[in-house]
């Protein structure tokens, strides 16, 4: 029986032909597209994903049912067609067809030189890519005449394969077929797309596609056209044609380079062939209203004659992705909804931050975990006071530490990054440099030396205090010298894309923001309250350090109430200024969680410094210290602890948030506080903490003839108080989910220590990914969705929330919203990429219906 060319998996791409992305490839699925609008593109036959399969286990198809498509006497191009396009596949082979009588033939149409030199590439390719021999051997001096390089190729195939160059198109183009089958199955190239994310199993189409000639006498060449531009996708006719060339030489070949529009170069397309011009640009505009995308269209002029090879979606900067998507909308190519879903949420970082121009050259001294996106370049500093003195002389400074503690908060606002030896995303360093917006990595694979103020990197360099570096905090790495970078925008683009995602997001976005300056920051992203407020962060600074401490240290009820005293107006200023900033709108004050480690000094000289500000002796404070030191800070004296143990602590703490709200309300919108109570494990410490609150509120109404109401909530973040969220809700106005400690406490893995071993957990896939990065949704997960149903089942009208990191995280804003919370709450400069991210899930339901 005659087999016909369809049963065969090859397929004629015609206007009706069955392609499809998933059985032939991406690129065969775009040619038939641009096929179907009639642009000008050569008869081309797509191979299906089991064709390709099946020649590279050795069957032998029909080629002669392939090859009267075609008809005789055609050279062919073949080019791989993956699923998706960043999966690679092996390189593009042309001039398949080439030999003795075709060559006689093309010397009389298109001259001895033209014809010379399709012989001699069709001879290099198929001894390179088929027979896998030397390039070095089919690579010549360009002043020999072109004759004589391919008699010397030609020489050179027989001497290597003891055969002649293979005259039977058939013969070649099956080889061809076969060694780009081959070499999508081999281990390396699967491996190479398997870390793009491919599946193991992914697909390879192939294109076979006639020639058009881009060498003859008269004008031939070939070239690319885009409408955009790469960086800002701003449009603009753009691109570039090489005369007397083919395939990849448009990028590669400067000689014969013409540009397309008239410019201060001189000569260009527009002025050299006006009329194929025209077509083009007709051409490139048709493809991005009907490909309803920005692509860089390939050509190639035959004679004068128009031919479209090709077309690829255009390769382009995050910022020019949502220029691009926001235009394409404008224009009533794409639906806002789609426009939505083309920008990563993720990529927005890039855009908020200043970002290592990925144009530079990128020389990596270590590697870690990105912890803080955003870019920057300073000089190293190893301490925390040689960073304030860095940036008093002007100076950009790096900070690196074995990890970070409050002490370094000052040293880490004077830095513009900061560089850790240990700690995971959740880390001390990780969170204080993502809230402060400032790039960070954690970590990282060196050695530091504090003494002799030395980073001893991987392969033994050293770094020493005064070298120049650039930290990538959204790659991860730290790279030698000055890199270039590319500033941060918030332009009309952003700003309308952002205006059509909070019109169709159905999840509230909040911050955490502590201090002032990040709840101004917060309300400049548009957050809608304040999700979680820190408190015991308020005190990282400056002389504030000092008086936590003094509260810490007290040994007697006296000096602790004297120590509370003081604190008392400082926090009542806080919270009067975080009140007055975001206006009416919900701000999370949570009582202090202060992981004593955090507060006390790591070393001796932090000791002395203490004992100085204190007025102590030394040896007093070195006591208190080893008194005060827990085995397991994170699991010791923290959060409602601390409060039930000395509850006075919790009292001032009411007290300020009240008389804030008594004195704001005076004068602004009227405020009504969220209090939320950490580290719960049961409904005792609830029940204490909100009779003493209730207290409080009451004194204060009375001291000050005020009314006000209050919302008292409850962390979450203990397994323990997920699963009795029943019993806790009956005393909660809300329940906000801390997965950060939620996630330690249920692996049993340290957020501080996790990142010595994270790496190695992932690359073996014990976890798919950091857990605190991305929530675990199986195990962590399951006690959100435990705890939320507890808890509503109890108290329906409960506000459900995550403010642990993961409420910046897109996959894990889905895993919340499909679990019915209110809200997320994330660092600052994470929030745009939350609004994007739930409005996408929206989105993406309305393109599903
Ligand atoms: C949490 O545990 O998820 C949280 C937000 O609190 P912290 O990171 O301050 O422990
Ligand atoms: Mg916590």
């Amino acid at each position: 029986m005659q087999q016909t060319v369809e049963s065969l998996g090859f397929t004629r791409i015609k206007r009706v032909a069955p392609i499809a992305t998933t059985t032939h490839g991406g690129r065969a699925k775009c040619l038939q597209r641009l096929i179907r609008l009639d642009l000008p593109v050569p008869k081309t036959v797509a191979l299906s994903f089991d064709a390709v399969h099946a020649l590279a286990e050795g069957q032998q198809p029909d080629m002669k049912a392939l090859l009267e498509v075609f008809g005789e006497k055609q050279l062919l191009s073949v080019r791989p067609s993956s699923e998706v396009a960043d999966w690679g596949g092996p390189n593009a082979v042309l001039n398949i067809g080439m030999n003795a009588e075709r060559h006689a033939e093309l010397v009389q149409t298109l001259g001895q030189d033209a014809a010379d030199t399709l012989y001699l590439r069709s001879v290099q390719a198929y001894a390179v890519h088929v027979e896998k021999l030397d390039p070095e051997l089919f690579e010549f001096d360009n002043s020999m005449p072109t004759s004589d390089q391919l008699k010397a190729a030609l020489a050179a195939y027989v001497d290597e394969t003891d055969e002649d160059f293979p005259q039977e198109v058939e013969v070649q183009l099956l080889q061809v077929l076969r060694s780009m089958a081959r070499a999508w199955a081999g281990t390396t190239a699967r491996l190479l797309r398997q870390a793009k994310g491919a599946p193991a199993d992914a697909g390879l189409g192939l294109v076979v596609q006639a020639m058009a000639f881009g060498l003859g006498s008269g004008d031939y060449g070939t070239g690319v056209i885009q409408l955009v531009d790469n960086e800002t996708g701003e449009p603009i006719v753009k691109g570039r044609f090489v005369r007397q060339s083919q395939g990849r030489e448009t990028q590669v070949n400067e000689r014969n380079v013409i540009y397309l529009t008239k410019d201060e170069r001189g000569s260009s397309l527009e002025e050299e062939l006006p009329e194929v011009y025209e077509q083009l640009v007709a051409a490139a505009k048709l493809c991005r209203v009907k490909l309803r995308e920005e692509m860089e269209v390939k050509f190639t002029i035959e004679d004068g004659k128009l031919h479209i090879i090709d077309a690829i979606r255009v390769p382009r900067s995050s910022r020019a992705a949502l220029r691009i998507a926001v235009q394409l909308a404008e224009d009533e190519i794409i639906s806002k909804d789609e426009a939505l879903c083309r920008v990563p949420a993720r990529s927005l970082t890039e855009l908020l931050h200043p970002q290592v121009d990925p144009a530079g050259a990128r020389d990596v001294a270590c590697r870690g975990i990105a912890a803080s996106p955003g870019g920057a370049v300073g000089k190293v500093v190893f301490s925390s006071s040689a960073a304030q003195a860095s940036e008093a002389r002007g100076e950009p400074c790096i900070l690196v530490r074995r990890e970070t503690a409050p002490e370094d908060i000052r040293g880490m606002h004077s830095s513009v990054g900061v560089l850790t030896e240990r700690g995971g995303v959740t880390s001390h360093a990780a969170v204080i440099a993502r809230g402060m917006g400032v790039p960070c990595v954690v970590g990282a694979d060196v050695r530091i030396n504090s003494r002799a103020h030395t980073l001893t990197l991987p392969d033994g360099r050293e770094v020493k205090e005064g070298d120049v570096m650039t930290l990538d905090g959204s790659a991860g790495e730290a790279l030698f010298g000055a890199v270039k970078m590319l500033p941060p925008s918030k332009d009309y683009w952003y700003l309308q894309l952002m205006e059509w995602a909070d019109a169709i997001r159905d999840i509230g976005v909040r911050a955490n923001a502590d201090t002032p300056a990040d709840a101004a920051m917060a309300r400049g992203f548009k957050a809608q309250g304040i999700g979680l407020c820190r408190t015991e962060h308020m005190f990282f600074e400056g002389d504030r350090l000092t008086v936590m401490r003094e509260m810490i240290f007290a040994e007697t009820h006296e000096d602790r109430r004297e120590a509370i005293a003081r604190l008392l107006p400082m926090q009542r200023g806080d919270f009067t200024a975080l009140f007055d900033i975001m206006h009416g709108k919900p701000v999370c004050i949570r009582l202090f969680d202060p992981p004593l480690h955090e507060f006390l000094p790591s070393d001796r000289a932090g000791a002395k410094e203490l004992a100085e500000a204190l007025d102590l002796p030394l040896s007093k404070v070195t006591r208190r210290i080893e008194w005060l030191s827990e085995f397991n800070p994170m699991l010791g004296m923290r959060g409602v602890r601390l409060g039930i143990t000395f509850p006075e602590i919790y009292e001032m703490q009411a007290r300020a948030i009240f008389e804030a709200t008594v004195e704001v309300s005076k004068h602004g919108d009227p405020v009504v506080p969220e209090i939320m109570i950490p580290l719960v494990s049961a409904k005792r410490e609830v029940e204490l903490v909100k009779t003493q609150v209730d207290g409080v509120a009451a004194a204060v109404r009375n001291e000050t003839g005020c009314d006000f109401t209050y919302r008292l909530g409850v962390m979450v973040e203990t397994p323990r108080a997920a699963l009795r969220a029943g019993d806790i809700a009956q005393h909660a106005a809300f329940l906000s989910f801390g997965t950060n400690d939620l996630t330690q406490m249920t692996y049993g893995l340290s957020r501080d220590d996790a990142g010595r071993f994270m790496n190695a957990y992932v690359q073996q896939g014990v976890f798919p990914e950091d857990p605190f990065h991305t929530l675990d949704v199986d195990g962590v997960g399951e006690l959100l969705d435990i705890g939320a149903a507890r808890g509503r089942a109890v108290s329906p009208n409960v506000t459900l929330s995550v403010c642990g990191e993961h409420g910046g995280n897109p996959e894990s804003i889905a895993f919340c919203r499909a679990a019915g919370f209110d809200y997320v709450s994330c660092s600052p400069f994470r929030v745009p990429v939350a609004r994007l991210a739930a409005a996408q899930l929206v989105a993406e339901e309305r393109r599903r219906r």
